[in-house]
């Protein structure tokens, strides 16, 4: 049996996917970055492959991707983000239909990517200049309100008033724009649904410089956040077909290239 790998290392987390030789997924594995890069990925790769009874040397081709991807050396081959997270989308899409336009939002950056009928890529927009409608945003607001990013969703649906107006567009002048609303006794279940709407309206934006084609697949850990899937639906005002691991897409496009790479490399 054959074994392929994508390994995406991004600024935040490492997510690591073996697919076997019909592309369907063994295992998949989601890890922080920290911040050595390499030692960490070797070290979730050998754990990845313990859990499904394999040694990391039974893998017959790697595909790494990501913004740390030139730092595992045992790679094969390394590709760009948008290319892997086009090939995984489609696959990890199949059950929507035909996904036209991808909204990622990862760790420290977001970006929007157009993909024509075959699921090339025709088109991108990125911002990784400004941690202001990123992950980043999110984990700092987080901590600032004193709860996990995995609690933002509940407390998002829990906001009563209007959602209130976060207008700082630097996360860092948005840390004390959040300490003032405290301040003035908003909760924090309106200040989170503020942030979320925020992101949202920063996301489309920067979405529609791509066009806003549908399907329109959402990706990155962000996209756990139903709070803020449901901010940016309400701002696109069209339902986002999102997959059941979102965080994982771009890994899983890398280990299907793996598989496509080792096939023609064989032929
Ligand atoms: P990168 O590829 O840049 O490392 P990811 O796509 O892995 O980024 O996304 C990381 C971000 O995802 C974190 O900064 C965090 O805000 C968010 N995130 C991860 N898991 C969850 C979760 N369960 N709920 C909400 N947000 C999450």
């Amino acid at each position: 049996m054959s074994h392929f790998c994508g390994i995406d290392i991004g600024s935040t987390a490492i997510k690591i996917v073996i697919v076997d030789e019909k592309g369907e997924i063994e295992g998949q594995m989601v890890s922080a970055s920290g911040s050595m890069f390499y030692k960490y990925a070797k070290e979730s790769l050998g754990r990845l492959c313990e859990s499904i009874g394999i040694l990391p040397d039974q893998i017959d081709y790697i595909v790494s991707t990501g913004y740390g991807r030139k730092l595992f050396k045992e790679a094969d081959e390394t590709i760009s983000e948008i290319t892997a997270n086009a090939i995984g989308a489609r696959k990890a899409g199949e059950k929507f239909g035909l996904i036209r336009t991808i909204i990622n939002i990862g760790g420290q950056d977001s970006k929007a990517i157009g993909l024509d009928e075959e699921g090339n890529v025709v088109n991108f927009a990125m911002n990784d200049r400004c941690a202001a409608g990123t992950g980043k945003f999110l984990d700092v607001a987080a901590a600032k309100l004193e709860i996990d990013v995995e609690e933002l969703g509940e407390y998002h649906f829990k906001s009563t008033g209007t959602p209130l107006a976060i207008n700082s567009t630097c996360a860092v002048f948005a840390e004390s724009e959040i300490i003032g609303l405290l301040g003035n006794e908003h909760t924090k279940e309106d200040i989170v649904a503020g942030i979320h709407f925020s992101i949202a309206k920063r996301i489309i934006r920067l979405a529609r410089r791509v066009g806003l084609e549908d399907v329109v697949y959402f990706d990155g850990g962000p996209a756990l956040n139903a709070g803020l899937v449901a901010a940016i639906e309400d701002e696109m005002g069209k339902e986002l077909a999102i997959p059941e691991y979102p965080q994982i897409t771009t890994a899983l496009g890398a280990a299907l290239l793996a598989k496509d790479a080792y096939a023609m490399e064989r032929d």
